[in-house]
């Protein structure tokens, strides 16, 4: 037996949390962070200094060296600087332990490097943190020792965000604006606060780290860029749900303990339907908490992998031929006194509440649902989306059975008098039913599914932040919510004016509704016929976030300036650009040092084995060695040919001016010229001896972890 974790001591060990402030602020100053915590009260700097001190002390009693301000640029992940706490050496030549009040609120990284797109010029490299006392400052225990991280937003000199967590921030503060005014409609005047609720599933590959490392495509890339496919796959699906073997149990119990000590609330583990694919799912906790808890979870997985001789392949499609990773977001609207905006409720008056809340997203979807696929575009998704697994790349939204046909009553007759799944009637005013959790239905080819009391956006890809997703949403729902209100505050009627509010918005909408299998080609064709949009890869996508309807979202709302938007346009085109070619130059590198050398090495083994079997016995059957040499050279000059191809397209792009045209021809030549190459040289993976062959096969690398 292992030794006994005492979770619940464990929990939170090293965070910043409400029960240390507690027992280590003054009263008053700890009254006014909880303040601006939980009901989003602007931050007096005044008691900046005192919650600094406190911070420091508490992270120098564990062990802490270092504080760095935490945050998330565009690129994705996260990024740090350490400094330690000495003070600059007295004239005895000894230090003491500075923290104040100014380095826990404000950081100025050298941040030229970080992506701006435009935003900042290099000359102007002036970018700033600002402590986000929303999410916890908490400690991290790695090789360094201990370091006090503190969570920040990211900006520019004149205010720009130049990262995921500001417009995060913005658009929460936009959603719980517009749906308190719904509540308040509805007769609460209890409530303070709304705020999105999210929990993200995440799924991930574990490879053996010595087998990792003899191959370059994983290495560089993150993904196989090569590889034939072994004789099994995952057609079982014996992995699914499967016992999960000691290896990797003992890599999950300290990924959990590591994270439980973080105050990530990991809950759920359990093997995926890939060989060598695994998913964690957190408890689901307030969108800015999630986001950075999910940033945890990604830099948690890969360093424990570390240490247990594995590593952890979090790209979406680390190998063809079996299912790639994602992230579900899933997403509901709370209150601060715990009522759930997505709960269909008991009574016809929650009812009621409910069905304008789902006739809202539904519309904020269908509007938008060009930018909510955009908001899941990363290079490694475009293998996924719309790729025949996973969820398509066409928004829709799956309701369930019971729901939609509450939608086609309210549609056609104006009223809705059953409820499916059999549960009771309760009458009111407008007869709406009584809606009960469906728990059985499911459907999991939906990129968007209501599940019983939330949205689940399957969509997001398994590396990438999911800020983007959650800012959409956000903004979405609060476009829709605050359309809503508008008009309700006015009505004379409110009960009438809700209902045809409700009716209205479902019949205008309910295109986005899709309850059939996403996965099919007739679904495809219907949502053509439907209208709905099909942006089927990354740069496709991209032009989304700066439609006129998009920019006059966002700036209404204040969560992206046209300018932040543009930046991020040009952001990702470049991003897109960088990563295909680092994998087409991995590809070049493969080829022609290693999988070319090597098949030729065999080709002239079987040409040896010939001459020696004809000299020794010239009636001896020499035809395999011949067919074998004959296929042998034929691949390795198909080979050869496709590998001056990829090189020219690769050289030709990366000298296109101008980001969109550079991601655009990146994909249009460079990604076809690599599928290219990678056909032969599979083809001759599945011929040459083993012995002779450069790296580990897929076989290697996913059954035997
Ligand atoms: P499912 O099996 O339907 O995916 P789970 O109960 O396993 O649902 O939950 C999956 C994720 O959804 C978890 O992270 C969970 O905490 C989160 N979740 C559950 N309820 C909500 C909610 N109301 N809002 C946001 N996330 C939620
Ligand atoms: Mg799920």
């Amino acid at each position: 037996m292992s030794e006994v974790v005492n979770v619940a001591e464990l929990f939170g060990r090293n965070v910043f949390n409400e029960t240390v402030m507690r027992e280590r602020l003054p009263k008053s100053v700890f009254k006014k962070l909880k303040k601006t915590i939980e009901d989003g009260a602007v931050l007096d700097p005044s008691i900046a200094d005192v919650v600094s001190h406190a911070m420091k002390d508490w992270a120098i009693e564990r062990g802490a060296t270092h504080y760095t301000h935490w945050f998330q640029p565009l690129t994705g992940i996260t990024a740090e600087k350490h400094d330690s706490f000495i003070s600059a050496p007295t004239s005895e030549g000894k230090v003491i332990m500075e923290f104040s009040g100014k380095e826990l609120v404000k950081g100025e990284p050298d941040a030229s490097s970080f992506p701006s797109g435009g935003l900042r010029a290099t000359f102007e490299a002036r970018g700033y943190t600002a402590w986000d006392c929303t999410s916890p400052a908490f400690l991290r225990e790695d090789a360094i020792g201990v370091t006090l991280c503190i969570p920040t937003a990211f900006c520019s000199y004149t205010g720009e965000a130049l990262d995921k967590k500001t417009p995060l921030l913005r658009s929460m503060e936009a959603v719980d604006e517009q749906a308190l005014r719904i509540l308040r409609l509805f007769g609460n005047t209890t409530s303070k606060r709304v705020t999105p609720s999210v929990g993200a599933e995440q799924e991930y590959f574990l490879v053996d780290h010595e087998k990792y490392l003899q191959r370059k495509d994983l290495i560089y890339a993150g993904r196989t860029l090569f590889g034939a496919m072994p004789p099994k796959g995952q057609e079982l699906e014996d992995h699914y749900f499967g016992s999960i073997r000691e290896r990797i149990a003992a890599f999950m119990k300290e990924v959990n303990e590591e994270l439980w000590k973080l105050g990530v609330p990991a809950k759920t583990q359990h093997n995926e339907v890939a060989p060598a694919q695994h998913e964690l799912a957190p408890i689901y906790e307030q969108a800015n908490v999630a986001v950075d808890h999910n940033q945890l979870v990604m830099e948690t997985l890969k360093k424990v992998a570390g240490r247990h001789g594995l590593n952890c392949l979090l790209h979406e499609k680390p190998f063809a031929g079996v299912n790639g990773s994602g992230k579900h977001n899933n997403w509901s609207l709370t209150t601060d006194d715990g009522i759930n905006l997505l709960n269909p409720g008991e009574t016809p008056h929650e009812n009621i509440q409910f069905l304008l809340v789902l006739s809202c997203i539904l519309k904020a979807v269908d509007r938008h649902a060009d930018l909510l696929r955009e908001s899941a575009a990363d290079v490694g998704n475009d293998h996924r989306l719309g790729a025949n697994e996973a969820p398509p790349a066409i928004i829709s939204i799956f309701i369930g059975e019971q729901l939609e046909d509450v939608v086609d009553q309210l549609c056609s007759t104006g009223e809705a008098t059953r409820s499916k799944a059999g549960g009771t009637l309760k009458t009111g005013v407008r007869t709406l039913p009584d809606l009960f959790k469906d728990a059985t239905d499911r459907n999991r080819t939906s990129p968007f599914a209501f599940t019983g009391n939330k949205f689940e956006f399957r969509m997001v890809g398994s590396s990438d932040s999911i800020s983007s997703p959650n800012v959409v949403l956000n903004t979405i729902a609060a476009e829709a919510l605050k359309e809503a209100a508008d008009v309700l505050e006015k009505a004379a009627d409110f009960d009438t004016a809700v209902h045809d509010m409700i009716k209205e918005q479902l019949a205008a909408h309910r295109r986005i509704i899709f309850n059939g299998n996403g996965y099919s080609q007739a679904w495809v064709d219907e949502a053509e016929r439907r209208g709905l949009p099909n942006l089927k890869s990354m740069v496709e996508a991209i032009p989304a976030l700066t439609t006129d309807a998009s920019v006059k979202m966002f700036e209404e709302f204040k969560v992206f300036t046209k300018a932040e938007l543009e930046s991020r346009v040009e952001i990702e085109y470049e991003a897109y650009s960088k990563a295909i070619n680092i994998e087409a130059r991995t590809m070049i590198d493969m080829a022609g040092k290693q999988i070319i050398p090597s098949a030729v090495k065999y080709a002239s083994l079987l040409a040896d084995s010939l001459g020696k079997v004809k000299a020794a016995c010239p009636v001896a059957d020499t035809s395999v060695q011949e067919e074998l040499l004959i296929e042998v050279s034929a691949y390795l000059s198909d080979m050869k040919v496709a590998l001056a191809a990829l090189s020219d397209a690769d050289a030709k792009c990366s000298a296109i001016e101008g980001n969109k045209e550079r991601a655009n021809a990146f994909r249009n030549e460079v990604v076809p010229a690599m599928e290219a190459l990678r056909d032969p040289a599979d083809k001759l993976e599945m011929i040459v001896d083993k012995e002779f062959w450069p790296m580990p096969s897929y076989g290697d690398l996913i059954f035997e972890v």
